[in-house]
């Protein structure tokens, strides 16, 4: 089987949040739901006086999705196997006949990537687009992305490319879930768990 996973290169990356849109159109999704989300994260501070001012602030963006774990805490949660991994592509897939609507996902997974469908009383969650991977496409947010900050690839190509973080804050610390996730540091960046930094836009993610 070959491991898909997501690289996102906070270098590049401005939030613009191209690839939430485009995710939400592609997926047809309300107004109040979104698949991959782009947190604002800033902090630090002014010091001193007068022409003697210093300063440490730092602001970055970030942009997640379901990160197709190795040990996913949502299929562990579930308590009507409506959870699998694709044999083909090891994207996490629900099935959404199957689920009860207990919400267990929702609570266990620390990105918060499966999302509540109160039409439906059913949890979703992005799957990595996977009728599109298997006609050999890119998922649309990585597609839609104007700075190519998203890549999507069998994750040994990514970690290869481009080594093998995941840690990121406000993201959770990658020994979670290990998400299938390849993260590039800017020099703004903060590691998960980071205490310094602020959540900007938490409405927006929630
Ligand atoms: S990111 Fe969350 S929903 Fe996606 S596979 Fe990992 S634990 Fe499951
Ligand atoms: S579309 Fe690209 S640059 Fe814009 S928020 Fe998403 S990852 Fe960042």
């Amino acid at each position: 089987m070959t491991q898909y996973g997501f690289y996102f290169d906070s270098s590049r990356c401005t939030g613009c949040k191209t690839c939430e849109l485009a995710c939400k159109d592609y997926k047809d999704l309300d107004q109040t739901t979104a698949f991959r989300v782009v947190y604002d994260y800033e902090g630090g501070s002014f010091s001193g006086s007068g022409n003697q001012l210093s300063q440490d602030v730092f602001s970055y963006h970030v942009s997640r999705a379901c990160n197709h774990c190795d040990e996913p805490a949502c299929l562990v949660a579930c308590p009507s196997g409506a959870f699998s991994k694709d044999s083909d592509t090891g994207l996490m897939v629900i099935d959404e006949e199957v689920c009860i609507g207990f919400q267990a996902c929702i609570n266990a997974c620390p990105y918060k990537a499966p999302r509540f469908n109160k039409e439906t009383e059913k949890a979703r969650k992005c799957d990595g687009c996977i009728n599109r991977v298997k006609q050999n496409l890119k998922p649309i947010c990585v597609e839609a992305c104007p700075l190519r900050a998203l890549e999507f690839d069998d994750i040994d190509v990514l970690r290869s490319k481009y080594g093998d973080n995941a840690s990121i804050a406000p993201l959770p610390t990658p020994d979670e879930t290990m998400p299938n996730l390849v993260v590039k540091m800017a020099p703004a960046t903060k590691p998960s768990g980071d205490t310094i930094g602020i959540l900007a836009n938490p409405k927006e993610v929630d």
